[in-house]
C-alpha cells in the first residue's frame, strides 16, 4: 500500500469533483488538516471514512489501496467483499468506534463470587476464593500471584476447560457455567482466543496453516482467509516467516504466532497464561508491545496471568491473587509504564507482607 500514491489519487478524484479540500472535510466532518495530511501522503484516513470516502470520490475500496482506478474488466467481483470481510472481522474494531464510548465500555466478562474446590483423596483445596471482578471492552488486564495462587486455575474456569464449584462467569453475557461439557470446545473456538506456553502450534503445519485452521474451524469462505491473515501478520511482525514450521522460528515468533492465531478469529475476549515465561526481555517486550497495540488500536480485551511485574507494567489493571483470593487491584489510570511498574511493586510488597521475593520478581 503506497500512501503517497493513494493521497495523490483521493487529491484527482476530489479536484474532479470541483471540490476544496475544506468542502470534501466538510462532508466527511473532518478537519481541512486531515484531508490536505491524506493528500500528501502524510496520513490514511482512519478505517470508518474509508467507505463514505469512496462513494463520494465515486471509487471503490480496491480502487482507494491500489491508488488508482482499475479497469471494470479487471475488477474481481468479491475482491471488495474481501476488502470489507477483512475490516469487519478484525480491524472492526478501529480508534473511532472506541472513542464513541460516552459512558463506560461494555463489560466482555464478568466474574462474580466464583469458587473452586479441589476434592482429593484426603483434603480438599480451596484453590480460588469468592472471586469477583469485571472486565470491560478494550482492556488489558493482568493477573498476579505467587505460585499456587489460583492464577492458572481461574483462567482455566474462564476458559471452560473447568467447571467453577459455585458462581457465575459471564462472557458477553452468556453464562459459561450452564455450557455442557460437550458444547465447551465448540465456544471456545468461536468466542476465546489462547495464548498458552503450552498451547503449541501444530508442528506438522506451517505458521501460515495453523493461523489458516482457526479460521476454517470459524467458516470463513476460503478467499477472504488469505488477505485477512496477511494484513495481520504483517501488524504482527511475522510476514516473512507465514511458509516456515514452528520448529524452524524462535519462541517469540512462535507467541506472536499464537497471537495471529488467537486474534484472527476476533474472539471476545483473548486469554494468556504466562505467555512471556519462555521468552527473553526482548522478545518478551515485543510481545506485551503487540498486547498492549492490540488493545488500543483494535479493541482487543485481554485477560493474562503472569509473576513478572515488567509484563504486568504493560497491563491497564492488575488483580492481585492470593490464597486463592483477590486481595487487591490497581489500575495504571495516565501513570507511564516506569511509574506503574514501582506501583505494582509496593503493591506486592504490601500483600505479601515482608516477603524479598519481591526482590527477585525483579531480578529472576
Ligand atoms: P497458580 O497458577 O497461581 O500457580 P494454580 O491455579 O495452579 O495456581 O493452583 C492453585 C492451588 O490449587 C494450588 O494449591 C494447587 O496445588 C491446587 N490445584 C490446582 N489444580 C489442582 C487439581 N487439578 N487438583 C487438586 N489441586 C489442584
Ligand atoms: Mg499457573
Amino acid at each position: 500500500m503506497n500512501q503517497i500514491k493513494i493521497g495523490a489519487f483521493i487529491s484527482q478524484r476530489r479536484k474532479a469533483k470541483g471540490w476544496t479540500q475544506s468542502q470534501l472535510a466538510e462532508k466527511l466532518e473532518v478537519t481541512d488538516k486531515a484531508v490536505s495530511k491524506w493528500e500528501t501522503g502524510r496520513s490514511m484516513p482512519d478505517l470508518s471514512l474509508f467507505l463514505p470516502l469512496c462513494t463520494l470520490l465515486d471509487i471503490t475500496l480496491n480502487e482507494l489501496f491500489a491508488g488508482e482506478c482499475i479497469a471494470e474488466e479487471k475488477l474481481k467481483e468479491k475482491a471488495d467483499e474481501v476488502l470489507m470481510n477483512v475490516i469487519t472481522n478484525w480491524l472492526g474494531h478501529d480508534k473511532r468506534e472506541l472513542k464513541e464510548y460516552d459512558t463506560a465500555p461494555p463489560n466482555i466478562l464478568e466474574v462474580e463470587n466464583v469458587s473452586k474446590l479441589y476434592e482429593t483423596e484426603n483434603n480438599s483445596v480451596s484453590a480460588v476464593n469468592d472471586v469477583s471482578f469485571r472486565i470491560p471492552h478494550g482492556s488489558f488486564v493482568g493477573i498476579m500471584g505467587a505460585s499456587g495462587s489460583g492464577k492458572t486455575t481461574l483462567l482455566h474456569l474462564i476458559a471452560t476447560i473447568d467447571k467453577p464449584t459455585s458462581g457465575t462467569i459471564r462472557i458477553n453475557g452468556q453464562n459459561i457455567v450452564d455450557i455442557p461439557e460437550e458444547d465447551t470446545a465448540e465456544f471456545r473456538r468461536r468466542h476465546l482466543g489462547f495464548v498458552f506456553q503450552e498451547y503449541n502450534l501444530l508442528e506438522t503445519l506451517t505458521v501460515y496453516e495453523n493461523i489458516a485452521l482457526a479460521l476454517t474451524i470459524k467458516d470463513v469462505s476460503k478467499e477472504s482467509i488469505r488477505p485477512m491473515i496477511q494484513s495481520l501478520s504483517e501488524k504482527l511482525d511475522i510476514s516473512a516467516i507465514l511458509d516456515k514450521f514452528p520448529y524452524e522460528i524462535s519462541g517469540g515468533q512462535r507467541q506472536r504466532c499464537a497471537c495471529a492465531r488467537a486474534l484472527v478469529v476476533n474472539p471476545d475476549i483473548i486469554l494468556a497464561d504466562e505467555p512471556t515465561g519462555a521468552l527473553d526481555s526482548h522478545a518478551a517486550r515485543q510481545l506485551l508491545d503487540t498486547f498492549a497495540m492490540l488493545c488500543r488500536e483494535y479493541g482487543a480485551t485481554i485477560l493474562m496471568v503472569t509473576h513478572d511485574v515488567m509484563a504486568a507494567s504493560y497491563c491497564d489493571k492488575i488483580l492481585f491473587m492470593k490464597d486463592g483470593e483477590i486481595k487487591a487491584a490497581l489500575n495504571r489510570e495516565q501513570e507511564n509504564k516506569q511509574t506503574f511498574f514501582a506501583d505494582i511493586l509496593k503493591k506486592i510488597e504490601w500483600i505479601e507482607g515482608e516477603s524479598h521475593d519481591v526482590l527477585e520478581a525483579v531480578n529472576p
